[in-house]
């Protein structure tokens, strides 16, 4: 019911996409009274993705943080507007690196689960969200709460077709190239531990936190540059 009024105080504070669902039984444990979720989405800058060729940059890498930041400072926005109105509201770090569970590498809970119950894109084989706006070059957070929200757009649950782009961009091979079903687990995408430890190889540029290639490649990304015509070839594949 204060849909509208969030999403517009959220977007005048610089939020690029916000989105609304009802997360059931995925809240973190401890919270399970917070079944519902606000996902805020920050689109990254062309220029600093294009800076990403083969291996992440330091621009990019520093982007990466500030969006962060950013999106941190819109979740407490919105922890102020929703405890204002009598509920409770718990924000997700926007970069949860803590890894909760060893050797799991995730954190508290997934931003992707919410931002795909709220109808704003999919999981590509990237095992990224992929927003049908801005692709897979956006970063997201959320915040959970008890106060009833409803998406406002249908669920889509594929939209990467037969494209394997990201897949043979990743050099840690640890994308498998199988399409996202929804609510399957992440590694029947992801080998995140392959994933982990090839970031770590970039410690002079990203202190070992950041990559960004499968993200970088997506054909699905706006792109102010024109697309070559090996990814139009590609993307020629698409569903
Ligand atoms: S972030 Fe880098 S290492 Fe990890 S899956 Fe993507 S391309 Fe591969
Ligand atoms: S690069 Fe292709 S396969 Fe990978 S996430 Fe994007 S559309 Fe899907």
């Amino acid at each position: 019911m204060f849909e509208h009024e969030l999403k517009t105080l959220l977007q005048a504070n610089g939020a690029t996409l916000v989105g609304f669902s009802e997360i059931g039984d995925n809240a973190p444990v401890g919270f399970s009274h917070l079944r519902y979720a606000v996902t805020i989405v920050r689109r990254l800058s062309d220029t600093i993705v294009e800076t990403i060729d083969g291996k992440p940059s330091i621009m990019y890498f520093h982007h990466y943080r500030t969006t962060n930041t950013k999106l941190d400072l819109l979740a407490l926005d919105a922890v102020d507007f929703i405890e204002s109105m009598g509920y409770s509201a718990l924000p997700i770090a926007a970069s949860q690196s803590t890894n909760t569970d060893k050797d799991a590498y995730r954190g508290v809970f997934s931003h992707k689960t919410a931002a795909v119950l709220a109808g704003l894109g999919f999981i590509g084989k990237n095992a990224l969200f992929i927003s049908t706006e801005y692709g897979s070059k956006i970063r997201l957070t959320t915040v959970l709460t008890d106060m009833p929200l409803t998406a406002e757009r249908p669920l889509i649950t594929k939209g990467c077709g037969a494209c394997e782009i990201c897949k043979n961009a990743c050099p840690a091979h640890a994308i498998t190239g199988n399409n996202y079903e929804y609510g399957a687990p992440r590694d029947t995408l992801l080998n995140a531990r392959l994933c982990s430890e090839h970031m770590k190889t970039y410690k002079d540029i990203g202190r070992g936190a950041v990559c960004g290639i499968c993200m970088s490649v997506c054909p699905h990304n706006r792109r102010k540059k024109p697309i070559s015509d090996s990814i139009k070839k590609e993307v020629s594949h698409l569903d």
